[in-house]
């Protein structure tokens, strides 16, 4: 694996891949790479693309410092794994590679709705912070495919509002989430959870299960309270329990069996805010 931290030398390495047949798979990551990132990479391997991982802890999409300040960073590790899975090049750039004006006055986009609710409610700015970090990777990369986790559901959805901005023709390929044997969806941040939160922490995906095998029997007032008090007993400071179209993000008040609907979650376990979503099955 050939590993890259300017755009100069990404575009020189990625030169002769680009005179082949082979596509350019790119695979954005803030590194502490797990099994759902690993994924992303054999998803693009799958439709044979040449592969660009990048690392880059965007300081932008962080609204809280302390959260930016503890974020895992594990490099010689995600190496390894990145090797292991085949990726093909890794860009590690430093934040002056992709900031190079510094972090203050930057350009800001018109995501619309999905920037506005959920998330994008409970953390002002980061989801501009996405966008800002994203239009710079894709201008580095110019990829044919862009693999994202469905994990980040919301995410996903701004990235794909992102791309129709800028009226690029990258491909966006949502990728199923991962998840641990007690359906706790993988993340970087799981890695900071303590032993005790670890524990509990695969309630998230219990109130997801229940939330959609309750669809049809139950209103969905009822089954989101019984999900808030639960969490709340044991000790988790939810954001936001939700039903929502899963093309649009409406919120759903309740059950819409005519829509694709999508239940969506975020707790925070401690100072760890943990978020995971389940596509309703029709
Ligand atoms: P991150 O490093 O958290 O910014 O994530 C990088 C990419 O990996 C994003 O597209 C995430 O949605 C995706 N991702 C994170 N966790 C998972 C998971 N458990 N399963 C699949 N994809 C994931």
């Amino acid at each position: 694996m050939k590993i890259v931290k300017s755009k100069a030398d990404l575009k020189a390495a990625l030169q002769s891949y680009r005179s082949g047949q082979a596509k350019i798979g790119f695979i954005p990551t803030m590194g502490a790479l797990h099994e759902g990132h690993i994924s992303l990479i054999k998803n693009a391997k799958q439709n044979a693309d040449t592969t660009v991982c990048s690392i880059f802890v965007n300081p932008t999409q962080f609204n809280d410092p302390k959260d930016f300040e503890h974020y895992p960073v594990t490099i010689e590790q995600d190496i390894a794994m990145l090797t292991d899975a085949g990726c093909d090049i890794l860009f590690l750039p430093p934040v002056t590679e992709m900031y190079p004006e510094g972090i203050v006055s930057l350009e800001s986009y018109n995501l619309g709705y999905v920037e506005t609710v959920l998330d994008g409610a409970a953390r002002p700015g980061h989801f501009q912070g996405v966008a800002q970090v994203m239009s710079r990777l894709l201008d580095a990369v110019q990829a044919d495919n862009l693999y994202m986790g469905q994990k980040d559901y919301q995410q996903c959805m701004v990235v794909k509002q992102l791309l129709s901005l800028r009226k690029d023709n990258t491909k966006i390929h949502f990728v199923p989430t991962m998840r641990e044997q007690d359906g706790l969806a993988m993340s970087s941040r799981n890695r900071r959870l303590t032993e005790g939160q670890r524990a509990l922490a695969g309630l998230l995906y219990q109130c997801l299960v229940s939330i959609e095998a309750q669809n049809g029997t139950k209103s969905f007032d009822i089954v989101k309270k019984e999900c808030l008090d639960l969490l709340e007993h044991k000790g988790f400071k939810p954001d936001y329990v939700t039903l929502a179209d899963a093309d649009t993000l409406e919120i759903l008040e309740d059950y819409s069996p005519s829509r694709n609907m999508i239940a969506l979650i975020a707790a925070f376990i401690g100072d760890i805010r943990l978020i995971d979503n389940l596509p309703l099955k029709k």
